[in-house]
């Protein structure tokens, strides 16, 4: 088992623990190294730090960025980043920016299904309000009634051709990898296994062009062990980190308690032959 956890939610964005409640829960359960990576903010990173001081345990500053690349919405996360260094704080809030005129749409869409009241029932999961995204409006959908939990949701709403899906145009892939990069951190790119093209997993051909085009942006690493992959993607994204010389991470993608594929520090060892992403900063 790992004792490494590289991606997690806190309340900042669309996870349902504070992030001293969540650094408390990764310590419980083994975890020794903790990246805190919330969507396109990095407003919890100081009381995580803190937090992580006094649990023993070694902090290390993340953010998960949301991109539009060719149709596809990808999450890089960013490892060992400098919060304050300003293209990425400024990026970030650019990101933010966007996501209230979205929510609005979304409610509207989904009014115009007989779903009142979504854009205030969203933002009462927003702790962080200006991080309103889908999982607020999931949290909603379940409390109102609509469907009977978050994942039963992603299959009905919120998603291209249902009802509360707006298209978004996020960062671009070369803004995201330069922020990260720029600050001193690693560029990972996160559950490979999740981006689809339709209905299908997104194909080799175009996962090959996604990797060469991240690679020689300078993007470094790449989720192999992730909570939402499964163990035969765990290969198949190692055999890719080979290929194209990258560094392997591993993340839970932990949102909160019953609602994440995995917990925090339950995540199996690498396969072979990958080079973990700690060895960018001189971890073992
Ligand atoms: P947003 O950035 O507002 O588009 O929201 C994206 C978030 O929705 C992801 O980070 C996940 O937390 C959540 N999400 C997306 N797809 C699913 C899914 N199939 N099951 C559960 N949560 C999902
Ligand atoms: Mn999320
Ligand atoms: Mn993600
Ligand atoms: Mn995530």
């Amino acid at each position: 088992m790992l004792d490494y956890d590289l991606h997690c939610h806190s309340a900042v964005s669309d996870g349902l623990l504070s992030p001293s409640e969540l650094v408390a829960r990764a310590a419980e359960r083994g975890v020794k190294f903790l990246a805190l990576t919330d969507h396109d903010d990095v407003a919890g990173l100081n009381e995580a730090e803190e937090a992580a001081a006094g649990h023993g345990m070694q902090f290390i500053n993340g953010v998960e960025i949301s991109v539009s690349w060719r149709s596809h919405t990808l999450h890089i996360v960013g490892l060992n980043i400098d919060p304050k260094y300003s293209p990425l704080a400024e990026g970030l809030h650019g990101i933010r920016n966007g996501r209230g005129a979205r929510a609005q749409l979304m409610a509207e869409s989904l009014a115009r299904s007989g779903i009142g009241g979504a854009l205030e029932g969203a933002y009462r999961y927003a702790d962080n309000p200006s991080l309103i995204g889908r999982t607020h409006f999931a949290r909603f959908l379940v409390e109102s009634g609509h469907c009977k939990d978050v994942a039963s949701v992603f299959k009905n709403y919120l998603v291209k051709g249902k009802p509360g899906y707006v298209p978004h145009v996020w960062a671009s892939l070369p803004d995201a990898v330069s922020w990260i990069t720029g600050s001193g951190g690693v560029a990972v790119l996160a559950h490979p296994g999740r981006y689809t093209a339709g209905r299908k997993k997104m194909g080799s051909t175009t996962m090959r062009e996604l990797l060469r085009e991240f690679v020689d942006l300078g993007g470094r690493g790449i989720e192999v062990v992730s909570g939402s992959h499964t163990p035969e993607q765990y290969a198949e994204f190692a055999r890719y980190a080979k290929e194209f010389d990258l560094l392997a991470s591993c993340g839970s993608d932990f949102h909160g308690p019953g609602e994440s594929y995995r917990d925090l520090g339950r995540l199996p060892d690498f396969p072979l032959d990958c080079r973990p992403v700690w060895l960018a900063w001189g971890l073992k």
